[in-house]
């Protein structure tokens, strides 16, 4: 058993390959963007707290969190930063460890984590064996990212200076996935790392 932390740059194209990893090939996939949403859910603990650090107006009508609100405020201040992700962080550590252990249970090899801030944030670097990152050109990444977010120019660039640059993640790192050409050559790149992963000698994640 062993664990594999999958990362990139915005948009460089993480959600791309980890679907081919989970619908062609079959494999255990954790994603954490979605992790991030459900610990933040009304009425679960990290919801309380983030509700009683920042007050009633970073919330919807409906009562769930103002996510771009929340995303704009602590992008611009460091300190309210940090109080999120002190909240947030082991709520999302403990919710992945619980669902990797779901995926043990059922027998996978291997689980593969799709964790944006991997390199950044270093909260799950001490249970992976291997890493990946996915990568593209910049031009690339700021195109992907400006059709896909409606950004203009500016922001994306902005989003794309909050992060590790993606040469600095690549050296960090098992593995690389190419994703500079079509969807299709992404997915022949997806499978030679996977075939190194299965020939992988089992490690014990703890
Ligand atoms: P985020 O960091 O925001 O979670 P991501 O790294 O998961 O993004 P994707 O969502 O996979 O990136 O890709 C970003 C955008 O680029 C999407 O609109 C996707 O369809 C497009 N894209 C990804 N790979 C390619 C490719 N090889 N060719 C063309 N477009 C691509």
């Amino acid at each position: 058993m062993f664990l594999v932390g999958l990362t990139g740059g915005i948009a460089s194209g993480k959600s791309t390959v980890t679907k081919i990893f989970r619908e062609d090939l079959n494999c255990a996939c954790i994603d954490a963007d979605i992790i991030a949403r459900k610990v933040v859910e009304p009425g679960k603990p990290a919801y309380k707290k983030i509700r009683s650090e920042f007050g009633d107006e970073i919330l919807l009508m409906d009562g769930k969190l103002n996510r771009d609100k929340l995303g704009s405020i602590i992008f611009h201040d460091a300190e309210k930063r940090q109080k999120l992700n002190a909240i947030v962080h082991p709520a999302i550590k403990k919710q992945m460890l619980w669902e990797i252990c779901l995926y043990f249970l059922k027998g996978y090899q291997f689980v593969i984590l799709d964790i944006p801030l991997l390199f950044e944030t270093k909260q799950m670097l001490p249970y992976i064996s291997f890493s990946i990152v996915v990568f593209c050109h910049e031009d690339q990444q700021l195109q992907r990212l400006m059709e896909r977010n409606k950004l203009s120019e500016e922001d994306a660039r902005a989003r794309m200076r909050a992060q590790l640059s993606l040469s600095e993640k690549c050296s960090l790192c098992t593995y690389t996935i190419d994703n500079t050409g079509s969807k299709e050559l992404t997915r022949q790149n997806v499978l030679q790392v996977h075939s190194k992963l299965c020939a992988s000698k089992k490690h014990l994640f703890i």
